[in-house]
Formats: structure tokens, C-alpha cells, sequence
């Protein structure tokens, strides 16, 4: 896709201020640059020189003569004095005189330097200054509520395309529709089927959203209008609306086209009733619902929008007629993080035997966009190293990049806290072996990283994993416990460490309390309900002050019995847990085969 940037300002603008610096040069700088070239001189010297027949042409004007030598290489000049003999004396010396009455400016000429003029130059300085203020305003002086899209064609080669969006299948296949619908409205038109006026992706940030829309649109090689929905809101109440006016004016003019609109959630938020609510928001989305009604769906325009947060959507935008269409675009799963790899190493220079299939395994969670980052940071890995390619241990530790922060190189830990780190993070990966009898990860690091972690567990993913039982539930607990139990077993204190962990505990066991019924106090009532599902998922409890007090309570009954599994397992095996975490301090690095070849042993 190629963007097409705005007209600039049209020539006339140009042709005018060339206009008023040349009046502007003619009448200040010619005078003032001719007058330098005449010698200012007595008028004795005149005198003189008409005496002496040094004299070839004189002017005589208003008050001074100007006058040139015999030969005229020279020119002088000199006042006007009350000489009555002046013409008896230049007639006498042979030189060619005339008298120039003084001139006088037009009256047109008049008006111009005295009225057009300083009006010319004040709204020169005047429209500098306010479009100086608007830029900063992010806005144009001379675009007040113009859209000011970016507007993309499809280019010679191709544009974005389905093909490279990997994995989304699920998306790409709701789409498609689209494009068939773009390709060949009439189709549609006679058999009457009207095709969704506007589309919602939504899903977490980085999944492609927007990459999906510029292939809609380059598939279909249609025009794509792109804006952000934060671009719509303005400082003065009405401007955003206006916008939106414009937008689809132009859109209605290069039909069949589509308009993307970003982060829809800026304007499409929820109106409220309250006083003071915010006015040119909702005059913008007023402006948005209207202009959705006021197309037919079948006038070619197709409208994309993307957010993160479809549940803050005013209902009036998600009804249907408007956006009645949902295309979720979920973090990819294994196999799409494999193909989102695969698609972007084709842009660097990758070594032979790279194993994706490992790469998208240890990077469980990430969204596209990190999984782009990742292949870019081994890129960077591969240059500082000087290589030409890019190896499987370049990805691996950009890996480890993405998600935890460089190395600290010049973080000095203590001995003491060196063998602190060791053991809480084999006491992790021990409860996790010994609960479920596998190799719990990938790799265990105790390089501190940027991020502030001064340890760092790598997960492995075997496959996907979409449900949880209790146990399983249970068990995770009782992992992020372990690193905790491990300082209590060997140390018998306790450190800062474990704040994560905490969080992390608490938080699943609040879980399987208000939201999945594994309390047997509760049963099968909800107690939160969550936010915002692709933003974090922060909840909000919907239960009385006693509900919740017996809530926190449960939470502590279920996260205090699992840290004391994790302690039973860590003290039943002190000594793997030693072996394991000598192996770790001594190497700093360990794998979870060498995890698994020291416990088995
Ligand atoms: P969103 O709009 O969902 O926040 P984007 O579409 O802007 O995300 O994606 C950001 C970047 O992430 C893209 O430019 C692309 O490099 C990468 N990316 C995300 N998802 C995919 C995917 N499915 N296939 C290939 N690249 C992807």
C-alpha cells in the first residue's frame, strides 16, 4: 500500500508572497541600492565643473540635481540652491539639461503601499503565527475539521495481503467475505444480502488488527482511509464531528472503499449522563452513529475498526445496522506463533536448522507484534556479534529479551544473594517436576536482567492448553510458592523476592474462588466479574462487604496449604534441591534437560 499524502497549498498562496517581496524590493531595496552608486558632492564642485565643461547630462528635480562628468563615467549629485544663473551657466558649459518635475505616485499606487500592502503583510505574520499555534495544537490552520486521513492505494507490488498475516485464520476467513464483496458487489446487490456496514476486530494489542485491515484492502484493491479514533478528538466541541463529516464525504466519493478506524474506544466510549460529561465526544460519536445510518449498505463503503477494550463500546455503536459484525483476533496459539515467525524471518538472513517449533514454544503468551520484536532483536544480537545469519541461540536469548530486559551487565550480586536467587528458582522448578513429573522449563537463568528480575524461569508449552482442573490449578499455587519455601527450607528466612509470586498465588486463588466455583462455600456463584479481558483482566467484585471478607479468607486457606506442599516436596528432596541449586549458582544457567538428568539421576 502506498499512502497518498495530502495536496499541499495551492500555487496561487506562493505566487502571491512572491508578488509582495518583489513590490516589497522595487520599493525599498532598488532606490536605496541606486543611490549608493551616486557620489554626493558640493555645489561648489557643480560650479566648477560646468566651468570647466566637465559636465555631460543634469537632471534638475525637485530638490537636487543629479549630474554625470563630460564622459559620463561618473554620476554626482548635489541640492537644489537658489541659483538664477544656473540655466545661462549650464547652457554655457554644452551640457543636456532637463528639468524633472517631482513624481508623483499614482493614486492606485497609493492605496496599494498604504492599504493592501500592510494588510498583505499582517495576515502573513498573522496565518504563520496561528498555524505555528495549530501544529501545536495538532491541528493546521488551514484544515480546521478536515479529516486529514491517511489515504493508501494498492501499490505495484502487492501491498498487505492476507498472506502476510500468519495464523488468524478464524479472522481471515470472516473477512474474506469482505473481499468477495468488494470484488463483485452485484452479487450481493441481486440477491438482495446487504453486507455488515462496519466490521469490530477486537482483540489484545499487537495481534494484528490493523495489519488485517490493510489486507482487507489490499486484497481487495480497494482505497483504505486510515485514522485513529484519538485523531477525531479535538480541543473545540464540534470539530471531531466534523471531521467524521469529512471523512465519509470523502470516503462516499472513492467508493468502494474502506475506512479503518484505530482505537474506535476514543470516541466510541460509552456516553454518560453526567453533568460535565465530555461534550465533543459524544458530539463525535453522535456525528459517527449518524453517519453509519445515513449509508446504504450497499454504497461499496466498508468500515473497520479496531479496539482493545469492546466492552467500554456505547451499545448504540454495536448494534446492529452499525458495527454488527465481531471478528475476534486472539494471541496467536502455538502453531499461529510458529507461522508469525516463520513470516517475518523471511525479511532477515536466517541460519539453515532453526527450530521455530522451539522458539514459538518458549515464547507462550506473546502477541505478534513481540514475536516480530523477537526476530528483529536476534537480527540486532547477530549484528553486535558480527555474524552474517541469525542463529537458534540469537532468537533464544531475544527471547528472553522481549519478555524480562537485557542482561545487567554491571549488576553485582552478593554471594550470599547469588545462592538466594539459585535456590528459590530451582525451588519452582523442583515443586513443579516433582507435582506433575516432567520438565517443568525450558531454562533457568540467574543473570539479572533490566526488567529488575535478578532470576529468570523460562515455561515450556507443549501444547495448547485451554482448560485447567482444580489440581492443576492447585499445583500452579504451589510452583509459584516454591521459590519462597526453598529460602524458608535452606535458609530459614525469608526476602523480597517472592512479590511476584505472591501477586501471581493470590491471584489464581481469588480466581478459583469468585470465578470458577472450586470453593465449596461458594459454589457456583460469580463474585467478580472482569473488565477488561484483553487489557490485564482487572476485576471488580459484585458481592456484599461479608462475602468478601469470607472471600479473603478462602484465598488464604487455599495459597496457605499449597505453600505448605511446596515446602513438604522441597524438604522431602533437600537433596536434589542442593544439587540443583550448586548446578545453578556455579553455571548460572540451567536447562531443563540438565534439570531433568540431575533429578533423575
Ligand atoms: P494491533 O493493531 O492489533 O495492535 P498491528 O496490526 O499494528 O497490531 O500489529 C503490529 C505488528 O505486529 C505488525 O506490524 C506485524 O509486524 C506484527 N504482527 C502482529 N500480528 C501478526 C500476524 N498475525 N502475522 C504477522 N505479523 C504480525
Amino acid at each position: 500500500m502506498n499512502e497518498i499524502k495530502p495536496p499541499k497549498k495551492p500555487l496561487i498562496y506562493y505566487y502571491g508572497i512572491a508578488f509582495v517581496l518583489l513590490i516589497l524590493f522595487n520599493s525599498l531595496i532598488m532606490p536605496f541600492a541606486e543611490k549608493h552608486q551616486i557620489e554626493e558632492v558640493s555645489y561648489n564642485t557643480f560650479i566648477q565643473k560646468t566651468e570647466d565643461k566637465d559636465i555631460g547630462s543634469v537632471k534638475i528635480e525637485d530638490n537636487e540635481i543629479t549630474f554625470t562628468d563630460k564622459d559620463k563615467s561618473h554620476v554626482y549629485r548635489t541640492g537644489e540652491m537658489n541659483d538664477p544663473d544656473l540655466v545661462k551657466r549650464l547652457a554655457a558649459s554644452g551640457a543636456d539639461f532637463k528639468n524633472i518635475p517631482a513624481r508623483q505616485a499614482s493614486p492606485i499606487e497609493n492605496f496599494f503601499l498604504n492599504w493592501i500592502l500592510p494588510i498583505l503583510i499582517l495576515w502573513g505574520i498573522g496565518s504563520y503565527v496561528s498555524g505555528k499555534m495549530m501544529n501545536r495544537m495538532g491541528g493546521n490552520a488551514m484544515t480546521f475539521g478536515k479529516a486529514n486521513a491517511k489515504v493508501y492505494v494498492k501499490s505495484k507490488d502487492g501491498g498487505i495481503t492476507f498472506a502476510d498475516v500468519a495464523g488468524e485464520d478464524e479472522a481471515k476467513e470472516s473477512l474474506s467475505e469482505i473481499v468477495n464483496y468488494l470484488h463483485d458487489p452485484k452479487k450481493y446487490q441481486e440477491i438482495g444480502a446487504s453486507m455488515p456496514k462496519g466490521i469490530l476486530l477486537v482483540g489484545p494489542p499487537g495481534t494484528g488488527k490493523t495489519m488485517l485491515a490493510k489486507a482487507v484492502a489490499g486484497e481487495s484493491h480497494v482505497p483504505f482511509f486510515a485514522m485513529s479514533g484519538s485523531e477525531f478528538v479535538e480541543m473545540f466541541v464540534g470539530l471531531g464531528a466534523s471531521k467524521v463529516r469529512d471523512l465519509f464525504k470523502q470516503a462516499k466519493e472513492k467508493a468502494p472503499c474502506i475506512v479503518f478506524i484505530d482505537e474506535i474506544d476514543a470516541i466510541g466510549e460509552k456516553r454518560s449522563n453526567q453533568i460535565g460529561g465530555n461534550d465533543e465526544r459524544e458530539q463525535t460519536l453522535n456525528q459517527l452513529l449518524t453517519e453509519m445510518d445515513g449509508f446504504e449498505s450497499n454504497n461499496g463503503v466498508v468500515i473497520l475498526a479496531a479496539t482493545n477494550r469492546p466492552e467500554a463500546l456505547d451499545p448504540a455503536l454495536t448494534r446492529p445496522g452499525r458495527f454488527d459484525r465481531r471478528v475476534p483476533v486472539e494471541l496467536p496459539d502455538l502453531k499461529g506463533r510458529e507461522a508469525i515467525l516463520k513470516v517475518h524471518a523471511k525479511k532477515v538472513k536466517m541460519d539453515e536448522d532453526i527450530d521455530f517449533n522451539k522458539i514459538a514454544r518458549m515464547s507462550s503468551g506473546a502477541s505478534g507484534a513481540e514475536l516480530a520484536n523477537i526476530i528483529n532483536e536476534g537480527a540486532l544480537r547477530a549484528v553486535r556479534e558480527n555474524r552474517q545469519t541469525v542463529t537458534q541461540s540469537d532468537l533464544e536469548e531475544s527471547i528472553e529479551v522481549v519478555i524480562a530486559g537485557y542482561q545487567k551487565k554491571n549488576a553485582i550480586l552478593t554471594d550470599k544473594e547469588k545462592w538466594t536467587v539459585a535456590y528459590h528458582e530451582i525451588g519452582h522448578a523442583l515443586v513443579a517436576a516433582k507435582q506433575t513429573n516432567s520438565a517443568p522449563v525450558q531454562k533457568i537463568t540467574i543473570i539479572p536482567r533490566t526488567s529488575g528480575a535478578l532470576g529468570y524461569t523460562m515455561q515450556v508449552e507443549e501444547g495448547n492448553h485451554y482448560l485447567y482442573t482444580k489440581e492443576e490449578l492447585e499445583n500452579k499455587i504451589a510452583t509459584c510458592t516454591g521459590g519462597r519455601a526453598a529460602e524458608e527450607v535452606v535458609f530459614g528466612s525469608i526476602s523480597t523476592g517472592a512479590a511476584n509470586d505472591i501477586e501471581q498465588a493470590t491471584k489464581m486463588a481469588r480466581a478459583m474462588v469468585t470465578r470458577y466455583g472450586m470453593s465449596d462455600d461458594f459454589d457456583m456463584v460469580a463474585l467478580e466479574s472482569v473488565n477488561n479481558r484483553y487489557l490485564g483482566g482487572d476485576t471488580s467484585l459484585i458481592c456484599s462487604a461479608q462475602t468478601q471478607t469470607q472471600i479473603d479468607k478462602l484465598v488464604v486457606t487455599i495459597v496457605k496449604k499449597e505453600h505448605e506442599k511446596a515446602k513438604k516436596i522441597l524438604t522431602d528432596n533437600r537433596e536434589k534441591l542442593d544439587e540443583l541449586a550448586k548446578f545453578l549458582y556455579e553455571r548460572e544457567t540451567i536447562t531443563g534437560e540438565e534439570f531433568m538428568n540431575i533429578l533423575e539421576k
